[in-house]
């Protein structure tokens, strides 16, 4: 059986830690699915179609990788993909906290659905895109932590 990953995330914007984290699962999984979560009530720097584009343009070329959007839960977009794993990356103990909680929480609803977590890079683990956003907003220079693919607007 094919094996089927959804990276959910906002990618608001994409940064080289989760570029890194898709390359490096493409050697566990056939197909790794980008998943843009639009939540109707949250407030996103770069539109939903910017966002988009640029997932896009880095993984131009690489067919094992699809970029998708959905809303609702991230274990319904799962099983409508036929995808049996969750993707998540871990920089710190404060991400594996609030990670554990929704992974569990998950486990619980779909007990056929891994979430399966890569270690950040040490390099790349200090990148977050909160952080990346504050940059731009101050009128500062983003471009090394994201793709080289892509230019900040
Ligand atoms: P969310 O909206 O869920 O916070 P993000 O778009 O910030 O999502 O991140 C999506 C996923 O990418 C999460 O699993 C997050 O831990 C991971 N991630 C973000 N930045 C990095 C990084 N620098 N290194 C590794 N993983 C990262």
């Amino acid at each position: 059986m094919k094996k089927i990953a959804v990276f959910p995330g906002s990618f608001d914007p994409i940064t080289k830690g989760h570029e890194s984290i898709v390359k490096r699962a493409l050697l566990l999984f056939d197909e790794v699915i980008v998943a843009i979560g639009v939540n109707s009530e949250k407030k996103y720097f770069y539109s939903l179609e910017q966002r988009e584009e640029w997932i896009g343009k880095v993984f131009e070329g690489e067919d094992k990788v699809r970029v998708e959007k959905y809303e609702g839960l991230t274990i319904d977009f799962c099983k409508a993909q036929g995808a049996q794993f969750v993707l998540r990356g871990l920089r710190s103990s404060a991400d594996f906290e609030f990670e554990r909680s929704i992974g569990q929480m998950n486990k619980a609803l779909a007990p056929n659905i891994e979430t399966v977590f890569l270690l950040s890079t040490p390099e790349l683990a200090a990148i977050n895109s909160t952080i990346v956003r504050d940059i731009i907003k101050n009128g500062g220079d983003a471009s090394q932590f994201v793709p080289d693919s892509i230019t900040l607007n």
